[in-house]
């Protein structure tokens, strides 16, 4: 499908510059879409961004954001581990593989545990 090479225009400077058919597969790949830039303005949107990370859609941490909905996991579905509570000897679901490193809690001991051992 990506067979010819394309000729786009810069939206920051109006020049045309090349979309090579090597490129399309790249961005296809990845489902970007097209460049609205030229190479130069986008290396030089980089620069002035300062870093070079340029990934901006890494899809996880979705710990930002205002938590002032009363808590609870709003990010879909996860994995769930069973584990032997270290509090109450109930079974108990994690969110994480138990490693025996830590001691797991079943939700009603979290909660416990979190309420007295107060922040972090
Ligand atoms: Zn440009
Ligand atoms: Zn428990």
């Amino acid at each position: 499908m990506y067979g010819q090479d394309k000729t786009l225009v810069c939206a920051d400077c109006n020049q045309e510059f090349a979309f090579t058919a090597s490129e399309q597969q790249f961005y296809a790949d990845r489902q970007f879409s097209e460049p609205r830039r030229c190479p130069t303005c986008r290396a030089a949107k980089k620069a002035a961004r300062g870093d070079s990370g340029g990934s901006s859609y890494s899809g996880g941490g979705s710990y930002s954001g205002g938590g002032n909905s009363g808590g609870g996991y709003s990010s879909g579905p996860r994995e769930m581990f069973s584990a032997t509570c270290s509090s109450c000897g109930r079974e108990a679901q994690v969110p994480f593989r138990p490693s025996g490193a830590k001691p797991v809690y079943c939700s009603d001991c979290f909660k416990d545990q979190r309420s007295s051992s107060g922040r972090y």
